[in-house]
């Protein structure tokens, strides 16, 4: 049998017969009761109980002093961004494999991103390998990093953990230190992901989680922002709820701020969502096994598992093909999507998008080979929830 043949044979021995998509919610929780709850007490908008104890909820899972919880994961990374005080006319180093959210929120602040390369053992950016380009390609001007070239400053870098595999932080940090470079962790897949027992989103001096339909947990819509930072969760909390003056009856508004606040309704859906999210974890993992299993017959390929030291979420369950293999990868996601099994392939890097096609970058060998040969596989927590739980 081909490779596209055993691949179907392996997934259908994991999830069982299709259709199975890449990702679906799973609501076994209090979804129903909290929902109910915010309904009859009127407060569906932005002002609620449920706004609060989500944000102190979350606070306390990821070890966070603060989360300001908005309306969506790109959201959290524009404002997340802007209190990194990233400018018109800057620069911010992003992986080139990453959703075009990481990308898109440097663009709303007037700033350009600057794509750098990834590593294969975690998926996420390489530091050793930017430290070198960095190291050769920029100088360091009154602690600013100024890209040689343009003449920008590149004020931030935005570490992402891709599918939940943690990026090699410490590294990160390291060189956000050298470099004079603000870190945004963009921990949008990453809830639940820790590094050395810490959560994924808390090492940044800002760090962002999205809750979309497809995350491991959903509020519908939503995202928050991670600090540690008194002042820049304050400034945060402000920025999100247009920067109004708190006042009982005036409207008044002392800077440009943004309606990102997330509603009560959604905020009441996550409290629920979190409740249940430890048995999600459990099921990811459980289903990681299964696939390593599953796969460890069939030659050519590899599961992704959590990189050493790490404890990764598995959001999205990662079959990487070996170079060898790549030529195959359209034949295996066409006869896979066709057995009805949600398989999909690596985002198109961001360089090679039309909107970025003349941002700048480093070579990009390891984010292209990865792109050639990432195939992402049906995740869905609930398809090892019943054993799990
Ligand atoms: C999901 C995601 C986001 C945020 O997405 P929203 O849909 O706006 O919540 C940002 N970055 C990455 C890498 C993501 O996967």
């Amino acid at each position: 049998m081909g490779i596209a043949g055993q691949v179907v044979e392996a997934v259908w021995s994991v999830v069982g017969p299709g259709p199975v998509a890449l990702h679906e919610p799973r609501f076994a929780g209090r979804e129903w009761d909290y929902l109910r709850e915010c309904l009859d007490s009127t407060y569906v908008s932005s002002v609620g109980p449920f706004v609060e104890r989500f944000e102190r909820e979350l606070a306390a899972f990821t070890g966070s002093r603060y989360a300001v919880v908005v309306v969506n994961g790109t959201a959290a990374l524009h404002v997340a961004l802007r209190l990194a005080g990233v400018q018109p006319g800057d620069e911010v180093l992003v992986p080139a494999l990453t959703f075009v959210a990481t990308a898109a929120a440097v663009t709303y602040c007037g700033a350009v991103p600057h794509f750098v390369d990834c590593e294969e053992r975690t998926l996420g950016l390489d530091p050793v390998a930017v430290r070198e380009y960095l190291r050769n390609t920029t100088d360091m001007r009154e602690g600013r990093c100024v890209n040689r070239r343009t003449g920008r400053v590149i004020r931030a870098i935005v570490p992402m953990h891709t599918f939940g595999h943690p990026v090699d932080i410490d590294r990160v940090m390291a060189l956000g230190e050298d470099f004079g470079l603000v870190v945004v962790e963009d921990a949008a897949e990453s809830l639940g992901s820790t590094v050395g027992g810490r959560h994924t989103g808390t090492f940044g001096a800002l760090g962002t989680l999205s809750f979309n339909g497809n995350k491991t947990l959903t509020t519908g819509g939503g995202g928050a922002i991670l600090t540690d930072d008194e002042a820049l969760a304050r400034h945060a909390r402000h920025l999100v709820t247009t920067a109004k003056v708190p006042h009982g009856w005036a409207y008044s508004h002392d800077e440009i701020g943004y309606n990102y606040r997330l509603p009560n309704l959604n905020a009441a859906l996550g409290c629920a969502q979190l409740e249940q999210l430890p048995a999600f974890l459990d099921a990811k993992r459980l289903l990681f096994e299964r696939y390593r299993r599953a796969f460890a017959a069939v030659p050519g390929v590899q599961i992704v598992a959590e990189p050493a030291g790490c404890r990764s979420n598995y959001w999205l369950q990662t079959l990487l093909l070996d170079e060898s293999l790549a030529a195959e990868r359209d034949a295996i996601l066409t006869r896979t999507n066709e057995a009805g099994f949600g398989t999909r392939p690596a985002w198109e890097l961001m360089h090679r998008l039309t909107p970025y096609a003349s941002s700048p970058k480093m070579p990009l060998p390891v984010a292209e080979a990865l792109a050639r040969r990432v195939i992402n596989l049906p995740s869905s927590a609930w398809l090892a929830m019943d054993e799990a739980s």
